[in-house]
């Protein structure tokens, strides 16, 4: 369902941050990206949602192909992807309700759809409580909760996400991760960039390692394999 074959990126000031990759994911499978600072996993990542553009090469997301999709088109892509961000994203003058509404508001749902679906995904990420406050007013793990919930609204087949508990303490840490096992139970796939030893080595899926703009290693059940 994401295939890459032969992909190159090099941004406008020269550097290579893609040196040809070849990777196939299957819809369901959950990967983990690790790889030092600047290996090339953020602009990996960005690849799949159209973030960035590859320079030369193949990308395939759930049978669109990249290199040929329009701009206007862009945000039909990203309705079928669900990206979370190490620093959650929220947007500050919304409250929870409307932030995970914003998706389907967007998409012009009507709004007895839009409250519904709001509610229950709320309710997944165990925030229906918390609906009428702001991000400010909730703590760091809520907000990274909030931001899961916005992500799956739209019911994408992909969760992408880069470094989605780099901004929590552990114990936070693993309650996301419960979260994300639960999401790819129900069959979404997900690709999770990440700086996380004990998680990789203690939850085990597929670990793709990135350096130097290049696939280094892809095993199941893989080991995090550095020191930090
Ligand atoms: P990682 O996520 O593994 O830290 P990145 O994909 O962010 O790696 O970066 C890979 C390389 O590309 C680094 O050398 C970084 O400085 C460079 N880079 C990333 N984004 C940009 C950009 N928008 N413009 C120019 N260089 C970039
Ligand atoms: P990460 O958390 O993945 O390391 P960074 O903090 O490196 O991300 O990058 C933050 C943003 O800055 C990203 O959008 C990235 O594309 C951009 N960026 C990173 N390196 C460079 C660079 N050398 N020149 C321009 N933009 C960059």
């Amino acid at each position: 369902m994401i295939s890459m074959k032969n992909v190159y990126k090099k941004y406008p000031n020269g550097i290579v941050a893609l040196n040809g990759i070849n990777i196939e994911i299957k819809q369901g499978e959950f990967v983990y990206v690790v790889g030092p600072s600047g290996a090339g996993k953020t602009t990996f990542i960005k690849m799949m949602y159209r973030e960035e553009r590859q320079t030369s090469g193949d990308i395939v997301v759930n049978g669109i192909n990249l290199a040929k999709l329009k701009s206007k088109r862009v945000p039909l892509l990203r309705r079928q992807i669900g990206v979370v961000f190490q620093d959650f994203k929220l947007l500050p003058l919304l409250n929870v309700y409307e932030n995970v509404a914003f998706a389907l508001e967007v998409i012009e749902q009507p709004q007895k759809v839009i409250r519904k679906r709001v509610m229950e995904v709320l309710d997944l990420v165990g925030l229906k409580h918390k609906a009428r406050m702001f991000p400010t007013e909730i703590s760091g793990g809520e907000q990274q909760r909030v931001s899961i919930a916005r992500s799956i609204v739209n019911t994408p087949k992909v969760m992408i996400a880069d470094e989605p508990t780099g901004n929590l303490d552990p114990e936070t840490a693993w309650d996301i991760m419960n979260l994300f096992e639960e999401i790819n139970r129900r069959g979404t796939t997900i690709i999770m960039a990440t700086h996380n030893k004990e998680i990789v080595n203690t939850i085990k899926h597929r670990v793709i390692a990135v350096e130097g703009g290049l696939v280094v290693r892809d095993e199941l059940g893989g080991d995090y394999g550095y020191e930090i």
